[in-house]
C-alpha cells in the first residue's frame, strides 16, 4: 500500500512527487510515454526562474534525478484504470495492480489532430506531431508546419535549422504566441509564412506526397508537393478513464478546486495541464503539483 500514486511524470507529476516525498510519504510514480512529458519536446526553455536557458530534455532528466534521489519509486507503465473501494484506491496497468491511500492524476494533454482525410493513415509516414523528435528525418528537405501558437513557432525555428525550407501554414494572418518567437521567425529566410490557410487533406499511399490547402482569401485549393508535415495546433486532455472520479468540463479537462486541487472524489487530486485553467506552462504545472501533493498528504493524515 503506497501513500500516494502519481500518474504522469511530467512537470506536475514530478513536482507532486518531490513535495510528497519531502513530507515523508511513500510515492509510486507512473509514466506511460516520455519522462518529462511535453517539456521534453521543447528545444529551449527560457522562462523558468534562475535558469536562463535549458533544453526541455535536460530539464526533465534533472528533475527525474532529483525525485529519484529523494526516494521516488517509478514504473514505466500506462495506467489503465483507477477505482476507489472504501477508503483506498486500486490502480491497474495491463500487467499489475497497485494500492494507494491517495491518487494524483497529472496526465497532461496530447496532440490535437486536424481531422482531415489522410491524417490518420499517414501518421508516422510523413505526418508528425513532434518536430524535435522527427524533424531530423527531413534534413535539407522541404516541410510543412501547421499551427500558429508558441509550440508551432518553436517547431518552425527548430525545423528551419534542419530543413531547406519550412512552409508555415496559419489559419489566420497572425500568430498567437510570443512576440520574441515571431521576430525570430520573420528573420529566418527559409521560413515561408502562408497565412489564411486551411489544410483540407493529406495525400499519399504508404507515405505523404502532398498537402492540400485551401487559400481562405482566394478560395482556391493548392497542392504542396512535400513528404513531411508537422502538426502543432494545440492539445487535448485524455481524461475519460477518470471521469467517474472527477468532473470534466466541456473540453474534457478535470475540474479541480483551485485552493487544493481536490476533485469530487475525496483522495483523488489532479494537477497540471490536464485540469481546467487559463494558462498551461511549466510554472503553473509545477504549482499545481505542489498543491496537489500537500493536499494529498493532509488527506492521508486525516485518514489516520
Ligand atoms: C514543444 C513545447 C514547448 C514548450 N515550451 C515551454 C516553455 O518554454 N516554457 C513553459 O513554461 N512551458 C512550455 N511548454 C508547456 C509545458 O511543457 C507544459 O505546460 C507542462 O510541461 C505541463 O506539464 P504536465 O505535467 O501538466 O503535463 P505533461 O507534460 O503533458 O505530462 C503528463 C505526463 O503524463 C503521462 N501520462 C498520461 N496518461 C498516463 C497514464 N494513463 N499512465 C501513465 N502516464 C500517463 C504522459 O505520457 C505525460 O508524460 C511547452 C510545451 C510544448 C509541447
Amino acid at each position: 500500500m503506497y501513500d500516494i500514486i502519481i500518474i504522469g511524470a511530467g512537470a506536475a507529476g514530478m513536482n507532486a512527487a518531490l513535495y510528497a516525498l519531502r513530507n515523508g510519504k511513500s510515492v509510486l510514480l507512473f509514466e506511460g510515454d516520455a519522462i518529462g512529458g511535453q517539456i521534453s519536446n521543447s528545444p529551449k526553455v527560457e522562462n523558468f526562474p534562475t535558469i536562463p536557458a535549458i533544453s526541455g530534455s535536460e530539464f526533465a532528466d534533472k528533475f527525474f534525478d532529483q525525485i529519484t534521489e529523494h526516494g521516488a519509486e517509478f514504473e514505466y507503465d500506462q495506467v489503465k484504470s483507477v477505482q476507489k473501494t472504501g477508503s483506498f484506491f486500486t490502480v491497474k496497468t495491463d500487467y499489475s495492480t497497485y494500492e494507494a491511500k491517495s491518487v494524483i492524476a497529472a496526465v497532461g494533454v496530447k496532440h490535437k489532430h486536424i481531422g482531415v482525410p489522410g491524417e490518420t493513415s499517414l501518421l508516422g509516414k510523413g505526418i508528425y506531431y513532434c518536430a524535435l523528435c522527427d524533424g531530423p528525418f527531413y534534413k535539407d528537405k522541404e516541410v510543412v508546419l501547421i499551427g500558429d501558437g508558441n509550440t508551432a513557432m518553436q517547431y518552425a525555428i527548430v525545423l528551419s535549422n534542419i530543413c531547406s525550407k519550412v512552409y508555415l501554414l496559419t489559419w489566420m494572418d497572425k500568430f498567437f504566441g510570443d512576440k520574441a518567437l515571431e521576430k525570430v521567425i520573420r528573420n529566418k529566410p527559409n521560413i515561408v509564412h502562408m497565412p489564411n490557410t486551411q489544410t483540407v487533406a493529406f495525400h499519399g499511399e504508404g507515405g505523404l506526397t502532398a498537402v492540400e490547402d485551401l487559400d481562405k482569401i482566394s478560395g482556391e485549393n493548392k497542392l504542396l508537393n512535400i513528404t513531411g508535415a508537422f502538426v502543432a495546433i494545440g492539445q487535448v486532455p485524455e481524461n475519460e478513464q477518470f471521469a467517474h472520479l472527477a468532473k470534466l468540463d466541456n473540453a474534457g479537462y478535470f475540474i479541480a478546486n483551485e485552493q487544493d486541487m481536490s476533485t469530487s472524489t475525496p483522495g483523488f487530486f489532479v494537477a497540471g495541464d490536464c485540469r481546467a485553467k487559463k494558462m498551461r506552462q511549466l510554472a503553473t504545472a509545477i504549482s499545481d503539483g505542489a498543491l496537489a501533493a500537500v493536499s494529498a498528504c493532509n488527506y492521508i493524515e486525516k485518514l489516520g
